[in-house]
């Protein structure tokens, strides 16, 4: 019997004593198709794979069949117990008790994988979405792809394009370290508990290199937080604490937009362009 099914699933949490936790985000997945759809794009069967909060089990048991090695973190530690019934049958997964936000990844991969290539898959807990995808993203670890399971509206920002409401200083970082694409959203009938809002999958391949060349990536994203900052100035105005006004502006028509263009316009290469500009400009 699979965890998806909701009477072999109640009847586990209901042995252990579980309510699923709203601090830990613990909506758990019942839809089998789901489970698996997400366990098959995740990586390829030649991939060790990190999930971030296994729960229950219930993405786990797909993804052990289906990959070398399988290590799953899991923060809440009345949870551990239960793994290790649910998923007593499998010889290739570890289990770790831990929080994910505390975990230095390149150590993790080295100590748990050896030489396997690695990517990460989570029905990720809203409540850390966004710094757990940087930091999956920032961290210098041999981690190849991130299929996370997210709110919907989340995934619309991750994968906005410029100028459009959704586009932020998140966007422009997920472009800079990684292709991500949308591949489907799940209703919030198919969790227990459901979630308020409807969830996305989307995978971000993290790229060998930076999508854009930057001489001062730092630089780069003190521009692109500034922008969005205040994201209802004018870029010049936004910027006019590291950027005199006259110099962002000439640097805003050279990449043909007005005068008064807002940040929200610029794509993640404009920025590096303007941050290389400002580094090399000895006068400002
Ligand atoms: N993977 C399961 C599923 O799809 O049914 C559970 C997903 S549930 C949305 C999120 C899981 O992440 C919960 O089990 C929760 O306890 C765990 N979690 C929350 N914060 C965490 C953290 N910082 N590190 C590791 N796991 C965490």
């Amino acid at each position: 019997m699979r965890l998806t099914d909701l009477t072999y699933a109640h009847a586990v949490m209901r042995a252990h004593g579980i309510n699923p936790q709203k601090r830990y985000g613990q909506n758990f997945l019942t839809n089998a198709q789901v489970v698996d759809t997400i366990a098959e794009i995740c990586a390829d069967e030649e991939c060790g794979i990190i999930e971030i909060g296994p729960g229950i089990g219930t993405l786990t048991e797909a993804l052990c069949p289906l990959y070398k090695k399988v290590v799953a973190i899991e923060i809440d530690r009345n949870l551990i117990p239960v793994l290790h019934e649910t998923l007593s049958r499998f010889n290739n997964l570890e289990i770790i008790e831990g929080d994910a936000m505390k975990i230095d990844f390149k150590e993790f991969c080295k100590d748990h994988f050896g030489d396997m290539r690695v990517c990460v898959c989570a029905n990720l807990p809203y409540y850390i979405t966004s710094p757990i995808i940087m930091k999956l993203l920032e961290e210098d670890s041999p981690i190849e792809s991130i299929t996370v399971m997210i709110q919907k509206e989340v995934a619309d920002r991750l994968c906005a394009n410029p100028g459009t409401s959704e586009y932020g200083a998140i966007t422009a970082a997920v472009q800079y370290y990684s292709e991500s694409e949308k591949c489907f959203n799940v209703a919030p009938g198919n969790f227990i508990p459901p979630p308020k809002v409807t969830s996305t999958v989307i995978k971000m391949n993290k790229l060998s290199e930076p999508s854009v060349k930057c001489s001062d990536t730092k630089l780069l994203f003190t521009l692109v937080r500034l922008a969005f900052e205040q994201r209802r100035k004018t870029l010049a105005n936004a910027l006019s604490s590291i950027s005199p006004k006259e110099f962002t502006e000439n640097v805003a028509e050279e990449l043909g937009y007005p005068r008064d263009v807002r940040g929200e316009k610029l794509s993640i290469d404009d920025f590096a362009y303007m941050a290389d500009k400002l580094k090399n400009n000895t006068n400002v």
